[in-house]
């Protein structure tokens, strides 16, 4: 009887190792994926500025560049002649926002500004924010980060309607719902459009006498409240206010909206009512926000080391060194290596020139692309062994790539240990993996992953840990204080365009019209 389960253990054990390295040359020699995580945007906006705005803006949104480098664009305000300015470019903010001429023709002391992160194709120039429109009250012009949820579901009907869409983005429903809002202020009339829109939005809305910005009713995107002298700024992360020398004020709360003027005034106000808790998105701490950015009053920074900490306390492993893979990694290497007494090392070297390698076409590319990012440090990983930490992982991709490299570089060990749970469930909140089959740990065991990636071990830091390590666990009174669907599946608002298979691919089909970029 022992022999016989034995022997069906081992056949149960060829048959997945078989199916792990079909799997494994399957992600290698498929044909691209069809998408990537992205769609995180960074926005900026600014009133009452003593001085032309469109240098401030381009400062702030150089600060938010690591929000999205695909394209950037500034509308401004100019009260002199009661006329905006607008210019959008495919590339990042430096390649564009930086000439004279340039941020001359965007005249005012009032504008706002968008960073946007999306990768399918080339960034239709259509899709750049700010999208700016002529409504019977005046212009406006709107930035959003975060993607809704209902884009296909209202389009279609709004086209039925007789509507007129001239991009496939989902912030142009944002205007189309405020013009056919029969409220009288422009400011009243996104408040009407928010009714219609299911999602997660941080919203930067610029009219002739207001800048405002609005967060949606749980809070999933950041948005945070600035002066600059008299000026009112609103950024999507704290970051971009150092940059421009601005003094933080408060994060706009979800559900609120805040009116600033020119003459210096601000208003408050409830477009949804105060949610039990606000939710939001557990992935900007864990990795999209720039570490010197402050959420909720905590530093991004010092949170990340707490994951490391406790990722240390719950991961140990007996090794000679802690590595992080440099820039995602470092705060919580640095926390891993502070509790468990390991030195901290530099095992891997980043090139700062090889751009980026999350959103290459096809596995192979994104391989590659590792490979070009990241080289072994000799030196230090010659005969060691080492943990290596990472703030995630998605596919594997980067895990997989660096094992090899290490062990290529004389590596005697390689403990891999990621700062966040396993990714299961798939985020249509802007950072968009839509579908299930893109995430390793939606179909892979840990220790599937760990004989895909080729590590000696493998661990995650537990959900619990987590909460824990960021002070809001179970015994917090805002309990879950995250949109933390990407491990439970458990997702903050309704998901009414979810039935399709594919729901980025149905908004790319939106439009008949192909054209070049
Ligand atoms: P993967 O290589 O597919 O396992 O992805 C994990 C790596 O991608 C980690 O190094 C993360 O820091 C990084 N990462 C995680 N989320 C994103 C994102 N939305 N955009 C770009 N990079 C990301």
């Amino acid at each position: 009887m022992v022999e016989f389960s034995r022997q069906t253990e081992n056949k149960r054990q060829s048959a997945r190792a078989r199916f792990l390295q079909r799997e494994q040359r399957r992600l290698i020699d498929t044909p691209p994926l069809p998408r990537a995580l992205h769609e995180e945007c960074g926005v900026f906006g600014i009133i009452g500025h003593s001085e032309e705005s469109s240098s401030t803006i381009a400062l702030g949104l150089h600060a938010l560049q690591h929000r999205g480098q695909e394209a950037a664009g500034i509308v401004t305000f100019d009260h002199a002649t009661q006329k905006f300015h607008s210019d959008r470019a495919a590339g990042l903010v430096s390649g564009h926002f930086i000439s004279e001429d340039v941020l001359d023709a965007l005249k005012g002391s009032a504008g706002i500004g968008h960073t946007r992160y999306s990768t399918t194709g080339g960034t239709n120039v259509k899709n750049i924010q700010p999208f700016y429109a002529d409504l019977d009250r005046g212009g406006l012009a709107i930035a959003h980060n975060g993607n809704l949820t209902n884009t296909v579901t209202l389009r279609s009907q709004l086209i039925r309607e007789g509507r007129i869409f001239h991009t496939t983005s989902d912030t142009e429903l944002f205007l189309k719902l405020t013009a056919q809002s029969r409220k009288l202020s422009l400011a009243d009339r996104v408040m009407d459009s928010l009714g219609g829109v299911e999602g997660a939005y941080a919203l930067l809305v610029l009219t002739a006498d207001a800048l405002i910005g609005v967060r949606d009713p749980v809070g999933i995107r950041p948005l945070v409240l600035g002066r600059l002298g008299n000026a009112y700024v609103l950024a999507s992360e704290s970051c971009a206010f150092d940059q421009i020398g601005a003094e933080f004020m408060r994060d706009v709360e979800p559900g609120e909206m805040v009116i600033c003027r020119r003459d210096g005034t601000m208003e408050s106000r409830r477009c949804f009512p105060k949610p039990p808790n606000a939710r939001p998105c557990i992935f900007e701490l864990i990795y999209f926000a720039r570490p010197n950015s402050f959420v909720d009053g905590k530093s991004i920074y010092q949170l990340r080391k707490q994951l490391g900490e406790r990722l240390a306390i719950e991961t140990p492993i007996d090794a000679d060194l802690v590595a992080p893979i440099p820039d995602s990694g470092v705060a919580a290497a640095i926390g891993y290596s502070n509790a468990s007494g390991l030195p901290y090392e530099m095992a891997l070297i980043r090139g700062h020139y090889s751009g980026r390698t999350f959103i290459q076409p096809s596995q192979r590319m994104r391989k590659l692309g590792v490979e070009r990012k990241l080289s072994a440090n000799a030196g230090v990983v010659k005969g060691k062994r080492i943990v290596l930490i990472d703030d995630s992982l998605v596919r594997g991709t980067t895990s997989t790539a660096i094992t090899s490299m290490l062990r290529k570089a004389g590596a005697k060990e390689v403990h891999f240990r990621i700062a966040c749970p396993p990714i299961r469930y798939p985020d249509y909140y802007g950072i968009n993996t839509p579908t299930r089959e893109e995430l390793m740990a939606a179909t892979h065991s840990v220790e599937e992953i760990r004989q895909f990636i080729g590590a000696d071990s493998l661990g995650f830091l537990s959900l619990e840990g987590l909460y824990e390590a960021l002070d809001k666990g179970p015994r917090h009174t805002e309990y879950p204080a995250f949109t933390d669907h990407c491990f439970t599946g458990e997702y903050p608002t309704a998901l009414v365009d979810k039935t399709m298979q594919d729901h980025q691919a149905q908004i790319e089909q939106l439009s008949f019209l192909k054209e070049s970029s």
